[in-house]
């Protein structure tokens, strides 16, 4: 299996090379060359099989023999192993033929645990194998931090600095992770906002002499890994719901499109997709692309659901290269004429796309009224980025007899201002983390200085 970039420059790469590196080297972003194709047999014999199981099947196409087989089926299952419910993705009816997949049940309760659980370890096994350490450095306003810092504690060859703006993100997702004190995993509490620890992360990838070799490595949703990862439970929930007898439509809380493009995939290897609904907060430009074919960047608003919000969603690229037929002289065309203002696509990607997508955006006011509805409806308490998704679904599915499965990205307790904004009672954490809020914590607050950072990391990676 070979990994072309969207740009068209770039050398191919193999499964491997794909894992430790983020950016292709002319700004493109890593896909498979040849999507692996799963026959409607095939996917019938995922019924009944573990959420590991599914998962070896699903990734070892992609893997291309860079792993022998049971060191992968073992990396798989040790990932999906700290997971706090069996069957890992489990899926709850929420109403007739509408599903909800909970993908909240992993070590920092949001649904990035599932590919980051992966990348670690894979990232792990790659660097162990040539004898090689790495430094993981990223900025994080919330989920990717957390799910990234537990996705590195177990390797030996990893050490990982995440950098957050101090006294700037909820208790709550401060804890999840520097109560984490592995000997691996540094927290740097930046003082500054966001931008100013990006800032700092984005000036170290352009300058990395300071690491004296050492090899760095993002934690963004580039990385091919993340989205091969998740391309499972789109498979394993369809399943679970009646495919490949019947078509199924998904409907996915989106910011940079990684989750959404992993459902692209599973519908490109063969899984009878019918809809890909994608949902977004008020920084809709994926519902503006969507349904206007409007890309164009407008200011950030703070919302209720803080993991959706950017400016521009970076994976659309993936896609983009795809409805161009892997034409990477067109996509770089699109995206420099992004970059002078707003880009369009032709008329006839466009109305591609719109075969299989719909969108939808929801403002704050709505997500509180939309938690509060389906309380009433469903008794369940969704978390904010999830009420984006039963909303959409209810405004986009084509009609009530194809089963829609609305992605639930996180679990209430961690976004506890909106679930209270919304009238509700504080959602309990879940009983292996009741005691998040007394576990000990370790963070070193630095000022946003980038030698001072720089140092920090330099000084403080294992020798
Ligand atoms: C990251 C995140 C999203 C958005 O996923 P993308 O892959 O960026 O589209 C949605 N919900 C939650 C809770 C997240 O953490």
């Amino acid at each position: 299996m070979r990994y072309i970039s969207t740009r068209g420059q770039a050398p191919a790469l193999n499964f491997e090379d794909v894992v430790l590196t983020g950016l292709a080297s002319d700004g493109g972003l890593y896909v498979p060359e040849q999507v692996p194709q799963f026959s409607p047999e095939q996917i019938a014999s995922f019924s009944g099989q573990s959420y590991a199981e599914v998962a070896y099947q699903i990734i070892h196409p992609f893997v291309g023999g860079m792993i022998e087989d049971a060191t992968l089926r073992t990396l798989i299952e040790e990932a999906y192993a700290s997971f706090a419910h069996d069957a890992v993705a489990p899926i709850k009816q929420l109403d007739t033929n509408h599903f909800l997949l909970e993908l909240f049940h992993g070590p920092t309760l949001a649904f990035k645990d599932v590919a980051l659980q992966l990348l670690g370890r894979l990232l792990d096994h790659f660097l162990g194998l040539r004898n090689e350490k790495a430094v993981i450095m990223g900025a994080t306003s919330g989920d990717t931090g957390s799910a990234a810092i537990e996705g590195c504690k177990p390797c030996a060859h990893v050490d990982i600095f995440i950098l957050h703006p101090h006294q700037r993100v909820s208790e709550v997702q401060r804890r999840q992770m520097t109560s984490v004190l592995a000997d691996n995993v540094f927290n740097i509490a930046v003082e500054g906002n966001f931008d100013d620890a990006q800032a700092m992360v984005k000036a170290s990838f352009a300058d990395q002499s300071f690491l004296e070799g050492r090899r760095l490595i993002a934690v963004n949703s580039i990385n091919w890994a993340r989205i091969m990862a998740q391309i499972v439970y789109y498979f394993t929930s369809a399943v679970a719901v009646g495919a490949p007898h019947r078509e199924v439509s998904f409907c996915v809380p989106s910011a940079n499109f990684g989750d959404v493009f992993a459902g692209y995939m599973a519908y490109k290897m063969g899984l009878p997709i019918k809809q890909l609904i994608v949902a977004t907060n008020a920084n809709d430009i994926l519902h503006r692309t969507l349904a206007h074919n409007d890309f164009s960047k407008r200011e950030l608003v703070p919302t209720l659901a803080p993991s959706m919000d950017i400016v521009v969603s970076s994976n659309f690229e993936r896609l983009l290269f795809d409805l161009y037929q892997h034409d990477g002289a067109a996509v770089t065309g699109l995206l420099e004429q992004f970059q002078q203002q707003a880009m369009t696509l032709d008329a006839e990607a466009w109305q591609r796309a719109q075969q299989l997508f719909s969108s939808y955006c929801a403002d704050d006011a709505t997500i509180l009224e939309v938690i509060q509805d389906a309380h009433q409806r469903t008794g369940e308490l969704l978390d904010p980025h999830t009420a984006t998704a039963y909303l959409a679904t209810q405004k986009c599915r084509l009609d009530t007899h194809t089963p829609v499965i609305s992605l639930a990205t996180a679990h209430p307790a961690k976004f506890a201002d909106a679930v209270v904004q919304a009238g509700f009672a504080e959602a309990p954490l879940p009983a292996h983390m009741a005691d998040l809020l007394t576990r000990e914590e370790r963070y070193q607050v630095l000022p946003a200085d980038l030698r001072t950072i720089q140092e920090f990391v330099r000084t403080h990676k294992r020798p």
